[in-house]
């Protein structure tokens, strides 16, 4: 029964795209790329859990970096250093998806190992205007797994 799931999960790959599965732009735990690395924003990071955090510029659809939580071992929260200073070192490369992209595609890709993250857009080209990229959200490789074995993964 649970293997019958699987490999329908695993079948579903084909025809399951990114926007299906993502976690809207809503929902997702960011900073403001001016934040200040005081004792209340690490505070705030580690409560949120998650260990990458994607960091935006002015508008929260506007992402420009991705913190990862394991960039903070060296920063002491007394010395209020700015997030820019940390993003800027370790300058981790964003890795940008088209929301029609499909789960199998989107599992190699995570497979590469380059980011286990990754920002979904679309082009928006609703309106008067002329089309733009809009983010919709993010995935990770936990949100491919999950459609696989077709259950939540609970975090620890
Ligand atoms: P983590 O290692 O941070 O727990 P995972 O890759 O295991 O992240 O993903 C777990 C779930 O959390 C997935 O559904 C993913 O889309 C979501 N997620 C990951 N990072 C964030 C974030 N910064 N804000 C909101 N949701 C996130």
């Amino acid at each position: 029964k649970e293997e019958l799931n699987i490999i329908q999960g695993a079948l579903e790959l084909r025809t399951k795209t990114v926007e299906d599965v993502l976690t809207p732009l809503n929902d997702c735990f960011m900073l403001a790329s001016d934040a200040v690395l005081d004792f209340n924003t690490m505070s705030e990071i580690m409560q949120s859990g998650y260990t990458r955090i994607p960091v935006y510029e002015n508008e929260r659809s506007s992402i420009v970096d991705i913190l990862f939580v394991k960039d903070l071992a060296f920063v002491d929260p007394d010395d209020c250093t700015p997030l820019k200073t940390i993003t800027q070192f370790y300058k981790h490369p964003m890795h940008c998806v088209f929301n029609d992209t499909k789960l199998d595609t989107m599992l190699e890709e995570f497979k590469k190992g380059k980011s286990h993250l990754a920002i979904v857009q679309r082009v928006n080209n609703e309106g008067e205007g002329d089309p733009f990229y809009e983010v919709m959200g993010i995935i990770t490789l936990e949100d491919v797994i999950e459609e696989i074995i077709k259950s939540e993964i609970l975090d620890e």
